[in-house]
């Protein structure tokens, strides 16, 4: 398959990136479009879009079936996009990468595998109070059905893990750790690695939710030693219904299938059913395969980049927003925790965060209100929501001036 070849490498230049992102061209309201959602989903570069137009244009075909050519090409270039998911991981062996649908799906399917298998009566799950409820509430099902308690490790008042609680909830009933890598509504990022260890330790695998990290950090699995990694390809630069679930192949090949059906299957019977070898066994029905080349093409694009340059604009943006926001008076940040992703969630005295938002919306700036999908985490601080402006490479500083300036007006309307 003629892949659709992302531009050479370059620099980290804003207005270079930019061009690759044609919706950020795009006005609303008449004015232009200032993007500041990407925790929720990123903006697609012009490479990802172009790959499924010609996935669709040149060589649809279904994967895995076909003798014919176009179904060999459409099947080398799902493949050839496991092993660019492997390698951006640094995950030791392809079959150890599951595509999924997104991180929901990702942690759905360990809870209903690994969890159904292994998860038995007065055993133990531990989550953070910070969780999105994709990592909750699969958790919740299953301590359900199987009469399991979900502990949580508690936070701060700035959104950090208070990690001496989470050694102290670290029993030999525990059965799983599932946290995330980085908060979406706090911006905290956790210490994955020594939440890790202080786990193996105790000899308890570990589950990261890394939804919101592949896009701002490298993520290196095997540094990690995780168990389980699992992400979406929407935010970060990819289509919208492809995701991955990373797995230790001695975990994955232990634990029994997620669903049933196509491909995933190795002899059928009416009698008995064998199940294929890893990562097929993961991966019934006909998988969302232009979506796994777009995220396959996502990668490439954030392989010409550098993550050095991408994190120091993005802190860039973050801390100048704060400083910013710090000095309007009624604003109180929530999530200031040492080690922050470019997420600032705020509330400002007496006002309404969805009004909030629709005024910012007015003036071109797009922000995201409301829980953030955390809601146990509102209850802990005590607050029905926030406004949520979350950074990308691709924000200019000159956007963060334009959000500070139409915060400051909407504050001024709406008081
Ligand atoms: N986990 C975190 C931390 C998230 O931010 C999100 C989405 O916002 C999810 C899980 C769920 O991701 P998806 O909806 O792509 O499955």
């Amino acid at each position: 398959m003629d892949a659709v070849k992302t531009k050479p490498a370059k620099s980290f230049n804003i207005d270079e990136i930019r061009k690759d992102f044609p919706i950020l061209e795009r006005t609303v309201h008449g004015k232009p479009l200032v993007y500041l959602d990407n925790a929720a989903t990123s903006q697609k570069p012009q490479a990802v879009i172009d790959s499924h137009v010609d996935f669709y244009l040149n060589h649809n075909a279904n994967i895995h079936r076909g003798v014919y050519q176009m179904s060999t090409e459409s099947t080398d270039a799902y493949d050839e996009s496991r092993t660019k998911v492997k390698e951006f991981i640094n995950a030791p062996d392809s079959r150890e990468i599951i595509f999924t649908r997104g991180t929901t799906e990702s942690i759905n399917l360990v809870s209903n595998t690994f969890g159904r298998f292994n998860v038995k009566s007065g055993d133990e799950i531990i989550v953070s109070t910070m969780e999105h409820h994709a990592n909750i509430v699969p958790w919740q099902i299953l301590c359900g059905e199987k009469n399991a308690m979900l502990r949580v490790i508690p936070i701060n008042e700035k959104g950090e893990l208070l990690m001496d609680e989470y050694k102290k909830l670290l029993n030999e009933k525990t059965k799983l750790v599932s946290v995330t890598h980085i908060s979406n509504t706090l911006g905290t990022i956790n210490p994955v690695k020594e939440i890790i260890e202080l786990a193996h330790e105790k000899k308890i695998p570990v589950m990261i939710d890394g939804a919101q990290a592949v896009a701002h950090m490298r993520v290196d699995v095997r540094d990690l030693d995780c168990d389980f990694y699992a992400f979406s390809g929407h935010k970060m630069f990819g289509p919208t219904g492809i995701g991955v679930l990373y797995g230790k192949a001695e975990y994955l090949e232990a634990m029994p299938p997620y669903q049933g059906g196509g491909d995933m299957i190795r002899n059928v019977s009416f009698e008995k059913t064998t199940y294929g070898e890893i990562p097929t066994k993961f991966e019934a029905g006909t998988p969302n395969i232009a979506g796994s080349i777009g995220l396959g093409i996502a990668i490439d694009y954030l392989n010409k980049l550098d993550f050095n340059q991408i994190h120091e604009h993005e802190m860039k943006m973050l801390n100048y927003a704060t400083n910013e926001m710090e000095k309007i008076e009624g604003v109180r940040i929530i999530g200031t925790a040492k080690n922050k992703a470019s997420v600032i969630s705020f509330i400002v005295e007496g006002i309404n965060p969805m009004d909030l938002g629709i005024m910012l919306d007015t003036m071109g700036v797009a922000v995201r209100t409301g829980q953030h999908c955390t809601e146990p985490l509102m209850t802990w601080y005590c607050i029905p929501g926030t406004v949520r402006a979350s950074f990308a490479m691709y924000n200019r500083m000159e956007e963060v001036d334009i959000f500070i300036k139409s915060l400051k007006k909407a504050i001024s309307i709406l008081k």
